[in-house]
């Protein structure tokens, strides 16, 4: 059985560097304090002042926050989370013979 596949992009190891390094959450600072917020929302709501700002860019421009965006779209398939748990086990177990 030959896998159809689609062409592949461009896939840079800085792009896969950077997932990997990607931040579980993104600290704002407004009104001179700081406070976390999910790396994705793209507002948040300033504890101290109330004020709903802007935390993440609505640009044409493709950002690492888009590549886990279009990851998080495909999970949304029926089986798809599945294959994820099964592999996010292979890496752990991966990690932890090492
Ligand atoms: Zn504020």
């Amino acid at each position: 059985m030959e896998l159809k596949r689609i062409p592949d992009p461009p896939i840079t190891t800085d792009l896969v560097e950077a997932i990997r390094a990607f931040p579980v959450e993104r600290e704002v600072i407004h009104c001179g304090q700081p406070f976390h917020v999910s790396p994705f929302d793209f507002y948040a709501d300033c504890p101290a002042c109330r004020s709903r700002i802007k935390v993440r860019a609505l640009s044409a421009v493709q950002e690492v926050e888009d590549v886990f965006d279009a990851v998080f779209e495909w999970l949304n398939q029926p089986g798809a989370e599945a294959s994820m748990r099964r592999r996010q086990q292979e890496i752990k177990a991966d990690a932890d013979e090492t």
